[in-house]
This record gives structure tokens, C-alpha cells and sequence, in this order.
């Protein structure tokens, strides 16, 4: 693979691993959609969100829009990993060179920076002057894991704009990216799972109650004002934004019983 993408340069490079990635997004959200929509929606509708369905078209647009993502996402990576090849960046090939401690911290590290830069971004995009920008997401008022890459081509570039400010700034291994990038996509599928699956004590626990929730996001498609964080809760709670409902939703969510009758249309 390696020898291919610098044998057959950047194009090879972007075509094969757009391939991946969109793949990859197609297989996650596809699972989980079948799973909740298709063969249990019955055994988790206590747990819906909004108990409509979104329409069949918004869901093909979506996948239209994460297929552009895939495109601008790998070619920013395709371009970080050959400009290694020319020791232009601080990513390093063997772990050993910095330890497994270092690597780990880097984890946790990428995981904290993203969700920063993703709280600041993303409330620079809701801007009335920068919405037409983020407008494309929030077309899915109703979102399913297919909305998790349902990005503006810009939208996708501000996304990973952080990412080739990183690697000039401290050494990061590849796999430290491999492993956000996983990271991302799993958290996206979760914030847009239209579900809620969390237990009600998470919003009450010391450290658990940090952590964002697929209602949470699901309430920033409803009403855009709040909720603009993506894996914690630490800016919305810092910044005022949280939606003063949020955690009277997500209780009556968690606590309710199944009910078994209530009727399900599409929006
Ligand atoms: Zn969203
Ligand atoms: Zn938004």
C-alpha cells in the first residue's frame, strides 16, 4: 500500500483511500441504521429521540454530501502524508521513538484539542453571516447515523483544518490519527443516532455527566441556538450554551417505560 501511494503519487492515493473512508462510513452508518430502524425499531422506541422517521431523500442526500467529505477529508490527509515523505512535518514512524506513554497521551491529547476546536468552529459557523456554510447539516432536522458526515465541501475543509496545523506543531504518530479519525466517526454515528442509549445516571455522575449524548446533539438539529459541543459537555457548560431543557429530555427519555403503541410517521 505504502510502495503503491508513492509509486502512483497523490491521486492514487486520494482515489483509494476516499474508497476507505467512505466505505468505512457506509458500513458504520449502515449497520446502525438496519439495527435501530429496520430490524428493532419496535424494541427501541422508548429510546427515540424524535419519533418521527426522517424522508428516504433527505438520507440519499446525506450520503451525497459524506461522499464529498470522504473526498476533501482523505485528500488533506493524503497531502499530510506526503508531505512527511519530504520531512516537512513533526509525524514520527516508530512509536518506540517517543514510547507508548507519549503515544497514549497524544490519544487523549487529539481528543481534547478536536473537541475545542470543534466548540469554537462549529459556534462560528451557526453566525448568521457563516450559516449558509454549516446550512447543509442542518438541513437534517431529524438526523440518523447517515447525517454523520452530511457536510458543505467548506464545511468538510474547516472540519480538518486542524489537523495539517497539528502535524507542524507537535509529533504526532500516523496511527494517533488513524485512531481520531475512528474516534470521530464513531462519536458522529452516536451524536446522530436519533436514539438515546445511554443509562439516566450518566447525567448525574461526577465524571460520566461530561460527556456529550446523542440527545444532546440531537437537541442542536431541533433548536440550533444550543448545544454546540461535540464529545463533552465542558464548553456548552462553560459558555451558557447548553439547551436549558436538555437534561428534563434526556431524563423523561432514559426513565420511560415502553409503551409499545405510540404512532410513528415521517417528516
Ligand atoms: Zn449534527
Ligand atoms: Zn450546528
Amino acid at each position: 500500500m505504502k510502495c503503491l501511494l508513492e509509486q502512483g503519487g497523490y491521486l492514487i492515493g486520494w482515489i483509494i483511500g476516499t474508497a476507505f473512508f467512505y466505505l468505512r462510513y457506509l458500513l458504520a452508518a449502515g449497520a446502525t441504521f438496519l439495527f435501530f430502524y429496520h430490524f428493532y425499531p419496535q424494541r427501541f422506541r422508548p429510546k427515540k429521540i424524535q419519533k418521527c422517521l426522517p424522508r428516504t431523500k433527505r438520507m440519499l442526500e446525506e450520503m451525497k454530501y459524506s461522499f464529498f467529505t470522504s473526498l476533501v477529508f482523505v485528500a488533506v490527509v493524503v497531502g499530510i502524508y506526503f508531505l512527511r515523505l519530504s520531512g516537512l512535518t513533526l509525524l514520527y514512524p516508530e512509536i518506540k521513538e517517543y514510547g507508548w506513554g507519549y503515544f497514549l497521551f497524544t490519544l487523549v491529547f487529539l481528543i481534547f484539542v478536536h473537541d475545542t476546536y470543534f466548540y469554537w468552529m462549529h459556534r462560528l459557523m451557526h453566525h448568521p453571516r457563516l450559516f449558509w456554510i454549516h446550512k447543509e447539516h442542518h438541513r437534517s432536522r431529524n438526523p440518523t447515523p447517515w447525517t454523520a458526515f452530511d457536510f458543505h465541501p467548506l464545511e468538510a475543509v474547516l472540519e480538518i483544518a486542524f489537523v495539517p496545523v497539528l502535524v507542524f506543531v507537535i509529533p504526532l504518530h500516523p496511527a494517533a490519527l488513524f485512531f481520531l479519525s475512528f474516534w470521530l466517526l464513531l462519536w458522529n454515528i452516536v451524536g446522530h443516532l436519533g436514539y438515546e442509549l445511554f443509562p439516566s445516571r450518566l447525567t448525574r455522575h461526577s465524571l460520566l455527566k461530561w460527556l456529550n449524548t446523542s440527545t444532546h446533539h440531537n437537541l442542536h438539529h431541533q433548536q440550533v441556538q444550543y448545544n454546540f459541543g461535540l464529545y463533552f459537555n465542558i464548553w456548552d457548560s462553560l459558555m451558557g450554551t447548553n439547551n436549558p431543557r436538555y437534561l428534563e429530555i434526556y431524563h423523561e427519555l432514559t426513565t420511560k417505560k415502553p409503551d409499545g403503541n405510540q404512532a410513528v410517521s415521517s417528516v
